[in-house]
């Protein structure tokens, strides 16, 4: 899995700009999949159709966006004036490493200003030498990310920028690679653009209609100094969500899920979060309303440059989903 993790981490793919990350995804999946399409929001979308006779329809959405940073102007000096394309926080913005997808690097900064700076005080420093240079290298409406490799950290844990939610991309390659005959029949959808309002997945699951919506994506962490909440650890296990601020998950869905975990013999976290949203409040809302559950992994540092997952929850989150659909 981790090979794989490495292959689905490494393209860069902000929202809106994901076909990068598709691209690698496809490859992986083609041969374990009935059909695949791309829609035109950029959704990728994998069918694996189901043996029984009338199978329900099972939508697993995982995103394949990232967060960054979009260039709004430059400064005659060289320096760009960026906004936040998603989730972008402050704190994780100073003196950051970042890089465009032509490959330009850049250096994020926050200028000093009288109180705490904002979004509107940071400058990229992409090392031009002035607007004119800046120009030939980046144009406005460019988008970098944090740049960086994925590395291991000890003997069970990850860390890379864009593990939310590459991470749940990964773990649904390896659940089509690996699962066989079912009898239902799984939509995988990779989402775009869930980091600005989860509208990929608000159209897939309007155009799929299914009967059942599962999102996998990252959730927080409550195991280090300091922090208690959400009450979830790495290493012991997927998170199953009761709720977060955009879906309550359906509670028969949900006691299924936690049931196959038990049959796989893996560790599940009940997990309620107190902020944040996933592809699951999208799907829930869908049509007429659609049964929703999110498998969360649990994440330290969500949203930074460094975002730290434990491969144990990546193992008992697939296995708990091969029991799901055995
Ligand atoms: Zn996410």
């Amino acid at each position: 899995m981790f090979e794989l993790l490495k292959k689905v981490l490494a393209p860069i793919g902000p929202s809106g700009l994901e076909g990068p990350v598709a691209e690698v995804i496809r490859e992986e999946i083609k041969d374990y999949v009935d059909t695949i399409e791309v829609d035109a929001l950029g959704n990728l979308i994998a069918t694996k159709l189901g043996k029984a006779e009338n199978p329900r329809k099972v939508m697993l959405s995982a995103h394949m966006d990232h967060i960054g940073y979009i260039v709004t102007g430059v400064e005659k000096e060289g320096f760009l004036r960026v906004t936040n394309v998603g989730g972008i926080g402050m704190n994780n913005s100073y003196n950051r490493h970042v890089v465009f997808a032509g490959g330009v690097n850049g250096v994020v900064v926050a200028q000093p200003v009288a109180g705490q700076p904002a979004l509107k005080d940071l400058f990229v420093d992409i090392g031009a030498a002035d607007r004119e240079d800046a120009l030939k290298m980046v144009s406005l409406g460019d988008v970098c990310v944090y740049a960086g490799e994925c590395f291991r950290l000890g003997e069970h844990r990850v860390a890379a920028p864009a593990m939310d939610d590459r991470c749940a991309c990964a773990l649904l390659v390896k659940l089509l690679q690996t699962v066989g005959d079912t009898q239902d029949t799984i939509i995988a959808v990779f989402s775009v653009q869930e980091e600005v309002g989860c509208r990929g997945a608000k159209v897939a699951s309007f155009a799929k209609e299914p009967d059942i919506g599962i999102a996998l994506d990252v959730t927080g962490w409550g195991d280090t100094p300091g922090v208690t909440q959400p009450e979830i650890k790495l290493g012991e296990g997927i998170g199953v969500k009761v709720m977060d601020r955009a879906s309550i998950s359906n509670p028969e869905l949900r006691e299924a899920l936690m049931a196959a975990g038990e049959k796989a013999g893996v560790k599940t976290q009940r997990e309620v979060l107190p902020y944040g949203g996933t592809d699951a409040g999208a799907m829930q809302t869908s049509r007429a309303g659609i049964p929703v559950c999110t498998l969360s992994v649990p994440c330290r540092y969500v949203h930074s440059a460094c975002e730290v997952i434990d491969m144990r929850d990546m193992d008992a989150g697939l296995k708990l989903l091969q029991a799901y659909f055995a």
